[in-house]
């Protein structure tokens, strides 16, 4: 539309300075003394959320967009990326996506070659209100991309997790928002750092104990009635190691274990976990499922890996484990495991879905110039692969955490509660990491919601970001 107009600014002008001299001489005035190029602009597609509010253009000339770093997205900032602008190029090679969304769907959103936006100016050399116009022509304008994040729930995020970095002196933080029904990535919040840290990957601490428990039970070394006494230590090939927080549980399920994050019990359950490899190290059955949930091996990253993941940082698991330590290190979250706040959100997600969850997503769809759809590739299933008592009894243990465990000290009461696990990971330089991942709310859930806190101290802080980003999204949409 806009180029229509400014095509009628041209044809108007051209035909009131034709009136008043020869038609050579227009064009020599024109190019000469009337019009001043103002630029060169990269036509591209722009970035909304899902219901089709922008995160990109929003200080585009004439529906023309002018990216520049300065420019970049106000929210979703490490969603969106950045793209880079190289003014000698006039081809669509001057403006490309270097990160984010803005790199990777770069040939989508390409509008093609640059064009060249001029402008009327009187004799002093300023613009008149003739307006601008466009000097070449230019058919292919790129496609729009509506992702499925929601502007208001992303944006609320970002201030929280700003607030919050700035209030109690942490660095990164980030939060990924996952409807539960289709898979949907209604937020993913990152704030410190250049990078996006929802998909860095960092030692998760006790949430990893999840894994754990499930498996165990799937393999019926645990039922609803067994038990684990925890006096407080554990040996671990002959070094002692305490439980969590210097803590003695005592005698307890393996549910409320879970809710509390009792480290000997998790340890033991671990270690009977384990197979021996022909090669003389122990296989896992934990690690073997985290691995079908999508975390790879160190140094062989997935190929499944999620769109806006970095090369060079994926979830892992070691491959094989080589003494008790190893065993203690990996039950605990520790040592060579890492995992990003966007797996985390996503195995609590298929959790609370009872077992199977669409593959998270952060592309809706995409239209191109002339607003037609473009085909995206099918959606995939996440099934975590276990039995309907396992993931009932999950449930029930993740909801120890939130009723009299860990997580005790958050109130969602008022919304339905909630279930989930923190997770506090040693870091053998400063202050341990905090996680907490969980859903809401308890009964029928609707969110899964994943929360990182660079040496955040512990999982219990976590656990209150969460409760707070949870109360935020019922004050954004109260029903
Ligand atoms: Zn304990």
């Amino acid at each position: 539309m806009c180029f229509v107009i400014t095509g009628l600014f041209l044809v108007n002008a051209f035909n009131l300075y034709k009136r008043m001299m020869g038609a050579e001489e227009v064009v020599s005035a024109l190019s000469d003394q009337y019009v001043k190029p103002v630029g060169i602009f990269y036509p591209r597609g722009n970035i909304y959320d899902s219901r089709g509010i922008r995160f990109t253009n929003t200080q585009g000339i004439c529906g023309i967009y002018a990216p520049s770093k300065a420019e970049s997205a106000a929210v979703a900032k490490n969603v969106v990326g950045e793209v880079a602008i190289d003014k000698d190029k006039t081809t669509s090679e001057g403006c490309k996506g270097i990160s984010g969304i803005q790199a990777l769907y770069d040939s989508l959103l390409s509008g093609g070659s640059a064009v060249k936006l001029n402008a009327y100016v009187d004799a002093m050399g300023n613009v008149t209100d003739a307006g601008y116009y466009v000097l070449n022509d230019h058919i292919n304008e790129g496609c729009d991309i509506y992702l499925t994040l929601d502007y208001h729930i992303q944006k609320r995020y970002e201030e929280v997790l700003k607030e919050y970095s700035a209030q109690n002196n942490v660095k990164n933080l980030s939060a990924v928002l996952i409807e539960i029904k289709t898979g949907n990535i209604l937020a993913m919040a990152s704030e410190g750092g250049e990078m996006n840290n929802a998909v860095l990957s960092y030692q998760p601490g006790s949430i990893m104990k999840i894994i754990t428990a499930a498996v165990a039970y799937e393999r019926g070394l645990i039922d609803e009635s067994t038990t684990y006494d925890c006096d407080g230590k554990v040996d671990v090939g002959g070094h002692e190691r305490g439980c969590a927080g210097g803590a003695v549980h005592g005698n307890i399920t393996i549910a409320r274990a879970l809710g509390v994050s009792c480290n000997c019990c998790f340890y033991t359950l671990a270690k009977e976990l384990t197979y021996e490899l022909p090669n003389g190290a122990m296989g896992s059955y934990v690690l073997d499922k985290a691995r079908l949930w999508g975390f790879s091996s160190y140094g062989q990253p997935n190929k499944d890996r999620f769109p806006l993941e970095y090369e060079e940082h994926y979830s892992f698991v070691p491959e094989m484990l080589y003494n008790e330590m190893d065993i203690f290190n990996c039950a605990l979250g520790e040592g060579r495991t890492q995992a990003s706040c966007l797996i985390m959100a996503k195995i609590t997600g298929a959790i609370a879905g009872g077992g199977v969850m669409n593959e998270p997503k952060i592309v809706d769809r995409i239209t191109d110039a002339a607003g037609n759809i473009v085909p995206l590739e099918d959606e995939k299933v996440f099934d975590l692969g276990l039995k309907a008592e396992t993931i009932e009894w999950l449930k029930g243990a993740m909801l120890q955490t939130a009723i009299s465990g860990t997580a005790a000290g958050v109130d969602l009461n008022a919304t339905g509660g909630f279930a989930g696990k923190t997770g506090t990971a040693e870091n053998a330089s400063d202050k341990p990491h905090g996680w907490f991942t969980g859903y809401f709310p308890a009964n029928s859930p609707e969110y899964s919601l994943c929360v990182f806190i660079e040496q955040g101290t512990s999982g219990i802080k976590a656990a209150g970001l969460f409760g707070i980003l949870a109360k935020e999204l019922y004050n954004i949409y109260p029903d």
